[in-house]
């Protein structure tokens, strides 16, 4: 995977996953935390384009609160509200390349 170097948690950016919270044939979600200590939400999606062309593939990446971050390590995914994310700016990487959005799913897409 493609080192997230764009993330502004801290100069020397390097994440490793805390937690699958939800993993399907084209989606997933987890938790990961930086070296810094800085918590941040993962998604990935990806869409299949079976006319032909190219596959979707995207990311998010949403900084989390300490409190968030450890709640998510500690909370089944049921019982999980992760509304807030919507409205959380986050960066998502797609085949345009990198750029921040004002907010990224709560749900996958499938
Ligand atoms: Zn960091």
């Amino acid at each position: 995977m493609r080192e997230p170097t764009f993330l502004d948690c801290c100069d020397t950016v390097s994440l490793r996953t805390v937690r699958v919270l939800y993993e399907s044939h084209h989606d997933l979600e987890a938790l990961k935390v930086c070296v810094c200590g800085g918590y941040w939400f993962y998604r990935f999606s990806e869409y299949v384009n079976w006319a032909g062309g190219h596959d979707d593939l995207t990311s998010w990446y949403t900084r989390l609160s300490p409190e968030e971050g450890t709640a998510l390590a500690h909370t089944g995914r049921a019982g999980l509200d992760l509304g807030y994310l919507r409205e959380r700016p986050s960066w998502m990487d797609d085949h345009d390349g990198v750029r921040p959005v004002p907010g990224a799913p709560d749900h996958p897409a499938s």
